[in-house]
Order: structure tokens, then C-alpha cells, then sequence
């Protein structure tokens, strides 16, 4: 089992299949970001071979995320490798994606094994997805998410709280309610260097709480999922609202997490430097006890908290970007 040295156990891995993706959301990457060479990342093989090696350690869980993970070619073999072991080894498979190939791979999700996806959508206003992710494809997104609701997944929609976003928030929350798509809310993080100062975009939930409370009733809900998420119902829509506060109210005790990029750098915390090659140790004469060592360092290395901060004058706490650590 995975138990690191603050007695928490890890069952849950954040596999990334790529750091490209086809938006540049303006809080995620600049846009002139540049990519790996594709000969850098892993082959999908290798990508199933670690998540066998997690999953004999003790995760039930993998994401698979990115970058845009449905950018990678033959990404659904994976998929369907891993969605075999769903009900036996893992609990559950699931994928965060940005929705612009969704409606495209919708039925093939659902008919490997995968029950609910989050999807991440900041805006119903056209100009303004244009404007923060560099690339007119709402109607792609959209398409993408009715498509995923038709093939019977879960969809989820993560919405980045941004300052300038603000006074749209409540309308989105009602469209997504109004379709049976459970929210979440996220504060913006410091991770990478972008255009914009961190300080213009964020914004803490508590004041996003108190600006939703003018229009909606907020009932706490003791709902849980094991995450860092805290729930809310909200009364008028009947709907489910996820509050994720890494910068205002830290969760780091309950951390259950261990991310790997998609060239098989495996990051014990989001928001700390620490780093282990699983690459080489997949690629070593015997990759089975390289990479259960490798496991083992993570769990000694692995920090009790993020010390993320965004104030002026504060750069990222890390230098890696969320579409290369994996979000
Ligand atoms: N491309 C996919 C997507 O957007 O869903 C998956 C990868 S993306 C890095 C995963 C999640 O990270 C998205 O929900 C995105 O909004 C979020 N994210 C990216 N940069 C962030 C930041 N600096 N702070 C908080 N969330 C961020
Ligand atoms: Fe791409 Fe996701 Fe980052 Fe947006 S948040 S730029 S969709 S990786």
C-alpha cells in the first residue's frame, strides 16, 4: 500500500497523456506555450504498464488528464486497457477534459468502462471563450457535453473562478443545473508563468459564495467524494455545487493524490518541485522493483502541504504548468 510519511494513504493517480493542447486557457498557459517533442512522452504501453504498477499498490482511482488528453492519438486504446480493470482493481476511471473532441469519443468513453467525466467550461459567451482560451469552439464544447449526457456519462463541469468571470457565474451554474450537470468551483492557482498577473484573476470563494447567495439559497451538504471538494445544494435548481479552496482554505491533510506527466515525471504534490523519474525506471532492466522503489521514494518525499500564495510581487510556486504536472 501507499502510505506517505504524514499517514496518508494514496489512491488515487492523475495520469497525463500529453502536455499539448488545443485551447490556451489565459489562467492555464501563455499562448505562445510550446511543447514537448512527441518522442519525449510515453508510449501508451508504457502509460498502462505504470498505471498497473499504481494499481498494485493500492489506487482504485486514475484520472487521465493532460494537457487536452483527447488530443493524443489512440488515447482510447488506453482507455479501454485500463476500463477492463474497472470492478476488478480499479473503482473507477475517469477523464478531465476541455470537451473540444468530446462529442467524438462520448460513446467510445462510456462503452470502455468510464461512468463520469469532468469537463471544464468557464464561460456560455462566445466572445468571451474566444478571448480566454485563444479559440472560438464553444459550440464544440457544448456539443461535446450533450453528447456525453446521451452516451449516459456523468458530466461534471470545473469552472476556473476568475475575477472577471464573476458576474457570469451564476448563469452558468443554472444552465449546467438545468442539464443535471453537477459544479465545481475552483480558485486559481499559481502554477507557471502566464500573461496576466494571478492577482488580477483571483478571486477567493468565499466572496464568489457570498456574490451566488444574493440569487440562490446555499445548503451546506455533508456529501463527500474523498476529494477536496466541499458541497453545497442549491435550493432553487435543485443542483449540486463543489467549492475546491487551495489558496483559502487548504485540504492538504486529506490528500489521497499522486500525479504523473506524460513523460513520466511523477509529482507528489501539485504545487511543490519534487519529482521522481518513473521513465527510467520503466525503462530499466527490471522496471517491476525500480518502480515500486520509485513509489516508495514518493511517499518519503511526498510534502504535507502546498505553500501556494498570490499576492504582488509573489511569482509561481512552481515553475511547471498545470497542463504539464497534469490538472
Ligand atoms: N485540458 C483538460 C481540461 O481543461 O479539462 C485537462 C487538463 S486541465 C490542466 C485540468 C484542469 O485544470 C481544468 O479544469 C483547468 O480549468 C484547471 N486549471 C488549469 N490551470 C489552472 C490554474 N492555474 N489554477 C486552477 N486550475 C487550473
Ligand atoms: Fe488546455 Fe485544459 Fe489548460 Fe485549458 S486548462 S489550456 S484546456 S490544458
Amino acid at each position: 500500500m501507499l502510505v506517505d510519511g504524514f499517514q496518508r494513504r494514496i489512491t488515487y493517480l492523475r495520469l497525463s497523456v500529453t502536455d499539448r493542447c488545443d485551447l490556451r486557457c489565459a489562467y492555464c498557459m501563455p499562448r505562445e506555450m510550446t511543447f514537448l517533442p512527441r518522442r519525449e512522452l510515453l508510449t501508451l504501453e508504457e502509460l498502462h504498464r505504470l498505471a498497473l504498477a499504481f494499481m498494485a499498490r493500492g489506487v482504485r482511482k486514475i484520472r487521465i488528464t493532460g494537457g487536452e488528453p483527447l488530443v493524443r492519438r489512440d488515447l482510447m486504446d488506453l482507455v479501454r486497457s485500463l476500463g477492463r480493470a474497472v470492478g476488478s482493481g480499479l473503482d473507477e476511471l475517469t477523464m478531465t477534459t476541455n470537451g473540444t473532441q468530446l462529442a467524438a469519443h462520448a460513446d467510445a468513453l462510456a462503452a470502455a468502462g468510464v461512468r463520469r467525466i469532468n469537463v471544464s467550461l468557464d464561460t456560455l459567451d462566445c466572445a468571451r471563450f474566444a478571448e480566454l482560451t485563444g479559440a472560438d469552439r464553444l459550440p464544440q464544447v457544448l456539443e461535446g457535453v450533450a453528447a456525453a449526457r446521451e452516451a449516459g456519462l456523468a458530466v461534471k463541469i470545473n469552472v476556473v473562478a476568475l475575477r472577471d468571470g464573476l458576474p457570469e457565474l451564476s448563469d452558468l451554474i443554472a444552465w449546467a443545473h438545468g442539464q443535471g450537470h453537477q459544479v465545481t468551483l475552483i480558485e486559481v492557482m499559481p502554477l507557471g508563468e502566464i500573461a496576466q498577473p494571478r492577482t488580477e484573476q483571483f478571486v477567493p470563494l468565499s466572496e464568489v459564495r457570498r456574490e451566488l447567495e444574493q440569487r440562490w439559497t446555499l445548503l451546506p451538504s455533508t456529501h463527500r467524494t474523498g476529494g477536496p471538494a466541499r458541497y453545497f445544494d442549491v435550493a432553487e435548481t435543485g443542483g449540486r455545487l463543489g467549492f475546491i479552496t487551495p489558496l483559502s482554505d487548504n485540504f492538504c491533510a486529506g490528500c489521497n493524490r499522486l500525479r504523473v506527466t506524460a513523460t513520466g515525471q511523477l509529482h507528489p504534490c501539485l504545487g511543490a518541485a519534487e519529482a521522481i523519474d518513473l521513465r527510467a525506471a520503466l525503462r530499466s532492466d527490471e522496471p517491476d522493483t525500480a518502480l515500486s522503489h520509485a513509489l516508495d521514494q514518493a511517499m518519503r518525499v511526498k510534502p504535507e502541504r502546498h505553500s501556494f500564495a498570490i499576492a504582488q510581487g509573489a511569482g509561481p510556486a512552481v515553475e511547471r504548468h498545470m497542463s504539464v504536472t497534469g490538472g
